[in-house]
């Protein structure tokens, strides 16, 4: 529990920054990631979609009532936490290797790239499933794919525009271009 702990601690970055202040200003619908450290939501992003579940909460293994993590830590210490609902036994809520995903949270993921009319692919190869199905459910449905990362990916030949930088700093500039554009 104390490598769960620890992962808590982590601070957003100025990228995760930058796209909170984009969903703010109305211009991100959705934020989608394979990343378990809620640090888009301590960012200030409203609406994330975790495909992979989330280090901030836990979950019962039998009834799949909800809880706040970082509570049950304080809570239990190294007992194992149990539910409060039905008794059954508490676990990090997050998809394990193996595991399936949770459908709910993948069907959301799937109907916001459907219906995007720009999917920005951000520091990812692409190659994790289902994230890598993303740009291809945009693309179907005729959105435009920009990719920023600072290395070669595998869905680089899907892009119509690709932004060869660090996420740390393609994001805070495209939110200054936008900022500019606003002001003009
Ligand atoms: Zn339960």
């Amino acid at each position: 529990m104390k490598y769960f702990m620890l992962g808590i601690e982590i601070k957003p970055n100025i990228a995760h920054i930058s796209l909170a202040e984009l969903e703010k200003m109305g211009k991100l619908c959705a934020v989608i990631t394979q990343n378990i450290d809620g640090l888009h939501q301590e960012a200030g992003s409203a609406r994330v979609i975790e495909l992979h579940g989330s280090l901030r909460n836990a979950i019962c293994a039998s009834c799949k009532r909800q809880y706040n993590l970082t509570e049950i830590i304080k809570r239990y210490g190294n007992a194992a936490p149990r539910c409060e609902s039905c008794g059954g036994l508490l676990k990090p809520d997050i998809v394990f290797f193996g595991e399936p995903l949770n459908e709910r949270v993948l069907s959301e993921a799937i109907d916001y790239a459907s219906r995007s009319k720009v999917m920005i692919a951000i520091g990812t190869s692409l190659s994790v499933s289902p994230a890598n199905y993303m740009p291809v459910y945009a693309k179907r449905n005729g959105a435009k794919l920009f990719i920023i990362n600072d290395s070669p990916g595998e869905e680089d030949s899907m892009a119509d525009i690709i932004i060869r930088e660090r996420v740390e700093v393609a994001l805070p500039e495209l939110l200054s271009i936008i900022n500019n554009r606003r002001l003009k």
